[in-house]
């Protein structure tokens, strides 16, 4: 009986196909203690959180929505947006980092409901169900971008707004994202960034169109390490934050 458990155990484990890369999230789980630590690795992502918030904001508005963030690590946009008066599900495949997350909850005093729960299986259960999906800096870091897209689509209402940022493939921001910020500046861990996985604006519009999510807006986030400050600029040619609308 036991045998015969474990089989369909392990059967059903195989069948189901998971879009996730085990080595990123080991990655992100070996760091996950430092994500409220504003001067760690994750500082970049802490100094961007003030523009994507207000990026997201100008197009669809965040108090009284309810949110899905998608890859939410330690939950820095999760809880900004929460703390904006958003209704936010996080979701991601590192436990660590949702720990991590449901942690600081205690901190911050804010609500969060965190899940380890893969995007396509929650579009499965609870399609049409969210304002607003959030996607941010986790594209580049999984096997099937556009699954990850297409799940996006699903769990947004008619009408609603998915935002997706990443990183863009060209000269300038394997420069800029690998070598500058891995090696020369020595801001991210190296190997954070696999630079084949980099996603074109392009690209990116064709995946959302094919889903129905139609590109409304698309700004960069540029880095300069003099100031050490970043802004929203028309420069997409390294870090960008697009805005997608479903169709009604
Ligand atoms: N979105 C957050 C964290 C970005 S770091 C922010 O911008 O602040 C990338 C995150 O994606 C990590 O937390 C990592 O664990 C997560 N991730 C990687 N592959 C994933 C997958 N297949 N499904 C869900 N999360 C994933």
């Amino acid at each position: 009986m036991y045998c015969y458990l474990s089989l369909i155990r392990n059967a059903v484990v195989t069948d189901t196909h998971i879009n996730v890369d085990q080595a990123e999230i080991e990655k992100f789980s070996a760091l996950a203690h430092k994500w409220w630590d504003k001067s760690s690795e994750f500082k970049p992502l802490h100094e961007i959180n003030p523009l994507r918030i207000g990026f997201i904001e100008q197009y669809a508005g965040i108090k009284g929505l309810s949110m899905l963030d998608v890859g939410c690590g330690g939950g820095i946009l999760s809880e900004g947006l929460a703390e904006r008066g958003a209704t936010v599900t996080g979701i991601d495949l590192a436990e660590k980092s949702l720990k991590v997350a449901k942690l600081h909850l205690f901190e911050s005093g804010l609500s969060v409901n965190y899940q380890n729960i893969p995007v396509e299986q929650l579009a499965a259960e609870q399609a049409e169900s969210f304002d607003v999906v959030t996607c941010m800096e986790m594209l580049e870091h999984v096997p099937s971008p556009a699954s990850i897209i297409e799940a996006c689509a699903r769990l947004v209402k008619p009408g609603g707004w998915v935002f997706f940022s990443t990183l863009n493939r060209n000269p300038k921001s394997y420069l800029l994202a690998v070598l500058g910020a891995e090696y020369v500046l020595n801001m991210l861990p190296r190997g954070t960034h696999e630079y084949k996985k980099f996603i074109k604006p392009s690209e990116l519009a064709r995946m959302t169109r094919a889903v129905g999510l139609n590109t409304v807006a698309i700004t960069g986030m540029t880095y300069n390490p003099i100031t050490d400050i970043y802004k929203l600029s028309d420069d997409t040619d390294v870090n960008y934050i697009v805005a997608t609308q479903k169709n009604a």
